[in-house]
């Protein structure tokens, strides 16, 4: 029978502080699996020495692959790249900051031994996470259900294995903005999870500023579903009706021999109100459109200035 390969693959952007410790402590826990490995380390356009020391590594252990972006393309990118380029019968994707335990990645490899094509790691606690970053958590994922058409596990980052067969659909969504743990959940097959208690930061700095989540939760909103434009639709409607209400009032006022107040006031809330509702679906439609319109240029989704490890005949063609 042959053997089987696992590919785990990790985004890196700015980690020169865990740089190693996630290497060794990778390393540490795929020794002692019976399997054969590749580690995929993709560098995200960082500046900093983390593909100095990635690449010091790659230099003395040949498992170790490392793929370099041209420039900072977003963590979901580059696990794209990182799945792209995987050669594993299953993969492994997995934070760099070890915030998601390698210790939890032989319990995933099981679950896949057992037949699922899907294992995501469902966390169980939060550690050392600030109450901001718990709290749009919270909601964020309250809201993404509450908008998605599909369903999106909660609790769960993008730490998870995927089947070969998974990673094949997967690779053929061409979309460019890219929202991992939903298109996973989008392609079906078995899908199941096990718990974990998710650790702090090993050391640096989250690499998620509050503009790069405000993105992140678009994506994951407008990619999986158009509700916002059926929201905005109804939004449409209230309106409308709103303003036959008033219409019909004038009316009846005027019926009865009276004069309606020359208000200002009113006059005032209603241009506001609905030039507010107007410019909110403007913008929702706006951020379709614009979706469309990038898709529709069809550019590569990611740009590879250079690959260590990698043999040129590993790397798929990007139509
Ligand atoms: N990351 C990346 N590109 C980016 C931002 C982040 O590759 O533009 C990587 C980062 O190095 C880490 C993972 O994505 O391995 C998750 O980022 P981080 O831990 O900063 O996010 P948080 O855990 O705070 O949500
Ligand atoms: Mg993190």
């Amino acid at each position: 029978m042959k053997e089987l390969l696992l590919s785990i693959v990790v985004p890196m952007y700015f980690e020169e502080e865990v740089a190693r410790e996630c290497y060794n402590r990778l390393k540490a826990v795929m020794n002692q699996q019976k399997y054969n490995y590749e580690l995929i380390f993709v560098n995200d356009g960082s500046t900093d020495r983390t593909l100095e020391i990635l690449t010091e590594i790659a230099d003395r252990d040949k498992q170790v692959k490392i793929i370099d972006f041209a420039r900072n393309f977003g963590h979901q990118v580059a696990v794209t790249a990182g799945v792209d380029y995987a050669k594993g019968d299953a993969i492994i994707i997995i934070d760099a900051d070890l915030q998601d335990p390698p210790e939890v990645i032989p319990e995933l490899v099981n679950k896949w031994l057992e037949g699922f094509d899907v294992v995501y790691a469902k966390r169980k606690k939060r550690k050392g996470e600030t109450w901001f970053k718990l709290a749009t958590a919270k909601y964020f994922y309250k809201f993404l259900d509450y908008m998605s058409d599909i369903y999106i596990p909660k609790d769960t980052g993008d730490f998870r294995l995927i089947d070969k067969k998974v990673a094949d659909v997967f690779r053929q969504m061409s979309e460019r903005n890219r929202f991992v743990r939903g298109m996973i959940s989008w392609v079906g097959f078995r899908q199941t999870y096990v718990e974990y208690e998710r650790d702090e930061r090993f050391a640096g700095e989250s690499k998620y500023p509050l503009r790069k989540m405000v993105k992140f939760a678009t994506d994951g909103i407008i990619a999986f579903s158009t509700k916002p434009l059926r929201l905005v639709m109804s939004m449409g409607f209230i309106s409308v009706l709103i303003s036959i209400i008033v219409l019909l009032y004038a009316f009846i006022v005027r019926l009865f021999g009276q004069q309606v107040e020359p208000g200002w006031a009113s006059i005032m809330v209603a241009i506001t109100f609905f030039s507010g509702i107007q410019l909110l679906g403007l913008g929702i439609v706006g951020q379709y459109i614009g979706r469309i319109y990038e898709e529709s240029k069809n550019r590569p989704i990611y740009v590879v200035k250079d690959t260590i490890n990698v043999e040129v005949k590993d790397i798929r063609q990007m139509e």
